[in-house]
């Protein structure tokens, strides 16, 4: 343990006063010494003086004995021990002699060493009054009483000057202990006891001195530090404070942060930026955020850092390429990003949020607005844009290209008949075949169901070997499409129809360029399909004229243009018992109107269930009236047509079903013809359909049978109840084609399917007998009564 400063000073204190004294005392004594070595000496030589006449008169008469008597007096004095005189001869005349007082003792022989006083001394005495005769007296001092007195003065000396130093040493460190050990301990002990926090009320000292001086500064400088470390512990806190907001906010963000030294290193990430890259934060900071970007480079992603710093931009789009497993991964980030400065160094702080699937989401619907989903050609918009560019840049360089505009030949009839599947199949085989056959020459697109158009650039700088070079790559377009296609063990043969229009023409655009290739196309169809046709002028009217039936049969519908038309049926006896409703419209322009010429326009643009709607409560109504006037005893069906597009309609049951109510008729009048394709595509759909208005009475008649897929299948599990041999067998029973075997099948199919027969299209007689005779019972054909207005007809039933 330390020794405290009042024990130290008190013992300092002490040694210093002992030390001092001893001092003191050994030069008092030493003065001491050498004033008893003069007194000694002179007390010595006064006493020898006293005797110095008889000693003399003693010499000058030989006297020994009186001599002898005198050194005995003298030996007799304590100084001396032992005397001799010798008289002016040398001879000894006296001579006496006395132990030591006191024995020799250790200390008495260094007294006497320190006293140093000669121990023999010798004086010479004068003989009788002879001044030149001198005996000689020669005396030994006694060291021992000399000693010894000077021991006892040593130490009564000594002692009174070590009580003498003790006592000051007392009173000096009593004094220095009052005056300043014992403040200065107390002061110690309250610095040594002040806590932190203490506000230094009460001091320990008060006195207006050095001591006081030296608190009061202290207590001052306490106080200010006291009141700084106040405030440095509220901005430690609030900055502790700051910082947990900071990290909440950082933790609780939406985004992933990074906080990025200027040269792009990470400095610091929240928690989200964890989960973003897959790295937890010691392994992410000190990265390069370039080193995740698949895009930027770090010198890309510094310049773009400073231009956050001078606050050009304020965030950027990144892709991170991400490593899972074995499989890489892009997320697509949006970036916001600020610069931030602490501590003089300049950071870029960036949030990034993932946008992948937005992203995506984007791609996906660039994809859907500008290809097409099922060839990945591009579509309607993506083209005409494309075409567009196109045509003014030709129309800068003076070259011409062509535009083919190619439709598949009876793709309707595939889609209805083997179904939506396989026609997107085809679909999917003809986009990839013109896809190899025109590569990246060209432009290609799919623009509607099964319209294919291609755009052949730069073909040539006169119109005529354009032309040429269209028609020889139209021509191995048309061969490549017919190859033969394989799709669930069919084998399908297409073929499709070329339309071709040149551009730079005049200043025609990318629309009306599609719109003459699409003409030219129809007239390629018109013309019996599987060929090319190049855009003339005048094909322009016929499109026109198409457009305008289109607009004509709205136009019908509201104005009630269309009008039925009804052909007799007959059975075996010629006896009418049913008809068929046909309709005709009668055009204010054009006059009376065929189905033919509007009908299949009617079905692609999807006007037909209007149609359909129109013919059903027409017919309806007809048989009302027929009711009323009571001339339905006659008939026993009437048949109507239905497109399937309108049998497909998710309500057609209903809508039937409504106007039976409505009109108070009765379903076994009605007969609906349908077709077989779509039978076939929509079999369980048609099945439920055709069931429930059986319920209500009404029977079903394939009409054109045999046209199409014909299958035992739905003959035999739908709830059919007639076929319609098909006018094209009927004819070829006597055109020479000899359709006799299949128009027999037909009929032998139907007896054991326990379905009714009935053959259209019958002009002659010799039709008529040869059907009868293969089993046929009932009949349809000009023969037995053409297609003739509602009234007329209803004349027939007064008959
Ligand atoms: P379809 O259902 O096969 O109707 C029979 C067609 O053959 C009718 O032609 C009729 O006039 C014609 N025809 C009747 N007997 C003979 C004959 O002995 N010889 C010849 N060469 N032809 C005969 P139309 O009226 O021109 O109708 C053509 C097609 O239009 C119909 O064929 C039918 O598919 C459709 N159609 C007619 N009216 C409607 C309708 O109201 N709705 C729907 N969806 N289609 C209809
Ligand atoms: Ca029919
Ligand atoms: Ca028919």
């Amino acid at each position: 343990m330390k020794l405290s400063i009042s024990v130290r000073q008190a013992v300092y204190v002490l040694v210093a006063s002992l030390c001092c004294g001893a001092l003191s005392s050994a030069v008092q004594m030493y003065l001491g010494i050498q004033q008893d070595r003069a007194v000694q000496s002179e007390t010595l030589a006064r006493s020898i003086d006293l005797h110095r006449d008889t000693l003399g008169s003693a010499a000058f008469i030989l006297d020994e004995s009186q001599a002898n008597e005198i050194l005995i007096s003298l030996i007799r004095q304590p100084l001396i021990k032992h005397a001799l005189l010798l008289d002016d001869f040398k001879d000894v005349l006296a001579e006496q002699r006395r132990n030591d007082t006191y024995p020799m003792t250790g200390y008495l022989t260094l007294a006497s060493v320190l006293a140093n006083i000669p121990s023999v001394q010798s004086y010479d005495i004068s003989v009788g009054s002879d001044s030149s005769r001198y005996a000689q007296l020669t005396v030994t001092i006694d060291e021992s009483v000399l000693a010894h007195e000077l021991l006892n003065r040593l130490l009564v000396n000594f002692s009174v000057s070590v009580l003498f130093t003790i006592v000051l040493a007392i009173i000096l460190v009593t004094l220095s202990y009052v005056y300043i050990s014992k403040p200065v301990i107390n002061i110690a002990h309250w610095v040594k006891n002040i806590n932190r926090e203490d506000a230094l009320v009460t001091l320990p000292y008060t006195k207006d001195d050095e001591l006081g001086i030296l608190v009061n500064r202290f207590s001052k400088e306490w106080q200010s530090n006291q009141s700084a470390s106040i405030k440095l512990n509220e901005m430690v806190e609030n900055l502790k404070r700051s910082e947990r907001f900071a990290r909440l906010l950082m933790e609780n963000s939406s985004d992933a942060m990074f906080l990025c030294h200027y040269g792009t290193k990470i400095h610091l990430v929240n928690n989200l930026a964890e989960n973003l890259t897959g790295y937890s934060a010691t392994q992410l900071i000190g990265k390069s955020l370039a080193g995740f970007s698949g895009i930027y480079s770090d010198s890309d992603l510094e310049s773009i850092f400073s231009k956050v710093i001078l606050q050009e931009i304020q965030g950027y789009e990144d892709t991170f390429v991400l490593t899972l497993g074995e499989k890489k991964k892009n997320i697509y980030l949006e970036c916001r990003a600020c610069s931030i400065v602490i501590d003089n160094e300049a950071f870029v702080m960036v949030n990034a949020r993932d946008i992948t699937e937005k992203k995506l989401a984007q791609e996906k619907i660039h994809e859907l607005a500008y290809f097409d989903s099922l060839t990945r050609l591009a579509n309607r918009s993506l083209f005409t844009e494309q075409i567009e560019r196109e045509i003014k840049l030709h129309q800068a360089n003076q070259r011409y290209g062509a535009l083919l505009y190619f439709d598949l030949d009876q793709f309707k009839k595939i889609n209805d008949s083997l179904g939506h599947s396989v026609g997107d199949n085809v679909l999917i085989e003809v986009g990839s075949r013109v896809r190899q056959m025109f590569g990246a020459d060209a432009l290609c697109g799919r623009i509607g169901g099964d319209e294919f158009v291609i755009g052949l650039l730069d073909l040539a700088d006169n119109l005529s070997y354009a032309a040429e070079q269209a028609l020889q790559m139209s021509n191995s377009l048309l061969s490549g499409i017919s190859e033969p296609l394989h799709f669930e063990g069919v084998t399908l043969h297409t073929t499709g129809s070329i339309g071709i229009a040149f551009f730079p023409d005049e200043s025609i655009d990318a629309n009306e360029l599609l719109r003459r290739a699409d003409t030219a196309m129809y007239k390629a169809k018109s013309l019996g399909r599987n060929g090319v046709q190049f855009f003339e002028r005048e094909m322009q009217y016929a499109a026109q004229h198409l457009l305008e039936l289109e607009e004509g049969i709205h136009q019908a519908l509201d104005q009630n243009e269309f009008e039925l038309w009804i052909q007799p049926q007959v059975n075996i006896d010629d006896v009418l018992f049913g008809a068929e409703v046909l309709v005709r419209w009668n055009h204010p322009k054009r006059g009376l109107l065929s189905p033919p010429t509007f009908i299949p326009h009617a079905e692609e643009s999807g006007l037909i269930i209007e149609i359909d709607k129109w013919v059903l409560n027409e017919s309806l109504k007809q048989i009302t009236q027929w009711k009323t006037d009571e001339v339905i005893g006659k008939l026993e069906t009437l048949s109507i047509n239905v497109s399937s597009t309108f049998f497909l309609q998710i309500d057609f049951v209903a809508y039937v079903i409504d106007l039976l109510n409505k009109y108070q008729v009765s379903g076994e009048l009605v007969v609906l013809e349908i077709t077989e394709n779509l039978l076939l595509n929509n079999f369980e759909l048609a099945k439920n359909k055709m069931l429930q208005l059986k319920n209500r009475g009404i029977s079903f008649s394939i009409d054109d049978f045999g046209t199409g897929y014909s299958s035992l299948k739905y003959l035999k599990e739908l709830p059919l109840d007639e076929l319609k041999i098909d006018r094209s067998f009927v004819n070829g029973l006597t055109d020479g084609s000899n359709t006799q075997s299949i128009v027999e099948v037909v009929i032998t199919m139907a007896k054991n399917l326990q379905l009714g027969v009935i053959a259209e299209g019958v002009e002659t007689k010799e039709q008529r007998d040869l059907l009868s005779k293969l089993g046929c019972k009932q009949f349809q054909g000009y023969l037995l009564g053409r297609p003739q207005p509602s009234a007329e007809f209803t004349n027939l039933l007064y008959k």
